[in-house]
């Protein structure tokens, strides 16, 4: 390995790459990692993370809204935006100087600036030609932003004030989180989607019962395939309203741009997106990618998944292939929305003959509140085998009840495992084990 400056140079200091170069390192290799922005990526400074301290925060009006029925006196509530965004933004400073630090205690050089490739195994940065005997290329993704005059979620984080008046397009994970966290707040949102219920590819009963939280919540949700926007004047369905901000949510694309991808041969999809096989690897031997930017799962556990097993096949003695399958995921949602598994219909579309067991009921959390709210769960069984193919489910924590099943469905629970299973009482999740 001698002939190289590093063993392996990673482009990108998200998720992903990070993962990849930590685990490289400690396994023994040379490693050196380049970003451009701030360390810890999407996730980190844009994404997962930031969004969740403020579902937090939007989820608060919801409980002392409850708390009134448990008999809570609470007089002149009022929130304050900006000192939210500034205490959300301590907490991004800190997890991402330890993304950083964690990096350099593992042994990685840890380089600011933005790199491109000379050739399949030359980086660019800050004037420095550095060699590597493997690259990884884990720039991520970049939010879709159409003409006019629309902010994306990079700017919603760190809006000055909460305008009164929100639009947001389009009805996928970041438009539906968004549009309750600025109704939780107080904003009049309205959200435009080009179909009736929001999610699509999610279970219908699932994209159901969103769809109706996301009303109960106070958001009006707009069925619109042909918006008409001039700046903040918005046209949907032949009324004209105005808005204080537009926010598209309208989806991802990947980070593939002006990194000389094409100076050493790189192949992409029609999308953009790095074309790789189940190595992570590239056409160009010498060259992989992980996370966002390959355009396969966009999920950050899933870009970790990818970079750890790539560090542990080039540098571990432990060749690691990805397969994308069974995959938990959630829409932090109030209440949220979590699955895992196939819908009903990509259950029957792949041949299986499925029973489906739900149930719906309202839960014990709101028995004095008075909330108008159920809980929707739904299992997905395949009658010859009994296995269970997937499980979604609308509700309060149903984020951490499902990635607690996602357990025992990846080690391929069947119906009857869940009904030997003995129910915790009272819970949510002891309806999982009832299901008959
Ligand atoms: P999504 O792909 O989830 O949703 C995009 C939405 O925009 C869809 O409703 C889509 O409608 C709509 N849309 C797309 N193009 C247009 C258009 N030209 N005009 C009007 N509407 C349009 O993307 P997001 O931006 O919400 O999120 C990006 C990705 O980030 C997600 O797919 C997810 O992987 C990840 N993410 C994950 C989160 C989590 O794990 N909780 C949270 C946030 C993001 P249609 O359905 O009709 O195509």
């Amino acid at each position: 390995m001698g002939q190289y400056d590093v063993d392996l140079f990673v482009i990108g200091g998200g998720s992903g790459g990070v993962r990849a170069a930590r685990v490289a390192a400690e396994h023994g290799a040379r490693v050196a990692i380049a970003e451009e922005h701030r360390w810890g990526g999407t996730c980190v400074i844009r994404g997962c993370v930031p969004k969740k301290l403020l579902v937090y925060a939007s989820e608060a009006s919801r409980a002392i809204e409850d708390a009134r029925g448990h008999g809570w006196t609470i007089e002149g509530v009022s929130h304050d935006w900006a000192a939210l965004v500034a205490a959300k933004e301590r907490e991004i400073s800190r997890l991402s100087a330890a993304y950083s630090t964690r990096l350099q205690k593992a042994g990685v050089e840890v380089i600011t600036g933005r790199a491109t490739l000379a050739d399949a195994n030359t980086v660019v940065i800050a004037g420095r030609r550095i060699t590597a005997k493997f690259i990884l290329i884990a720039t991520g993704g970049r939010a879709r932003r159409p003409p006019g005059k629309w902010i994306t979620s990079d700017e919603a984080f760190d809006l000055p004030a909460l305008p009164n008046r929100i639009a947001i397009l389009g009805g996928g994970y970041i438009g539906v989180e968004f549009a309750h966290i600025f109704a939780g707040f107080g904003a009049r949102v309205t959200l435009i989607h080009r179909d009736t219920h929001v999610l699509r590819g999610f279970d219908p009963e699932v994209r159901e019962a969103v769809t109706r939280g996301l009303v109960a919540h106070g958001v009006e949700v707009i069925a619109c395939d042909k918006l008409v926007a001039a700046g903040h004047t918005l046209t949907a369905n032949g009324t004209t309203f105005e808005v204080d901000l537009a926010m598209a949510a309208i989806g991802r694309d990947p980070a593939t741009a002006g990194l000389g991808l094409d100076r050493a041969g790189v192949a992409l999809d029609g999308r953009g997106a790095i074309t790789v096989d189940e190595w992570s690897r590239t056409n160009v031997p010498s060259i992989y990618a992980v996370g966002d930017v390959t355009g396969r799962v966009p999920l950050t556990p899933v870009a970790i998944r990818e970079g750890h097993a790539l560090a542990d096949t080039l540098f571990g003695n432990r060749p690691t292939p990805i397969r994308h399958h069974l995959i938990p995921t959630a829409v932090f949602a109030q209440p949220p929305a979590a699955t895992i598994g196939m819908t009903e219909p990509a259950a029957r579309a792949a041949g299986h003959e499925v029973v489906v067991f739900r149930a719906k009921f309202r839960p014990m959390r709101y028995a004095l509140s008075g909330r108008d709210e159920q809980v929707v769960i739904k299992l997905i069984v395949d009658r010859p085998t009994d296995r269970v193919l997937g499980l979604h489910m609308v509700g309060p924590d149903s984020p951490e009840i499902i990635q607690a099943a996602a357990i025992a469905i990846t080690m391929g629970a069947t119906k009857a495992d869940l009904d030997r299973t003995f129910a915790l009482h009272p819970s949510t999740a002891e309806e999982l084990v009832l299901l008959r």
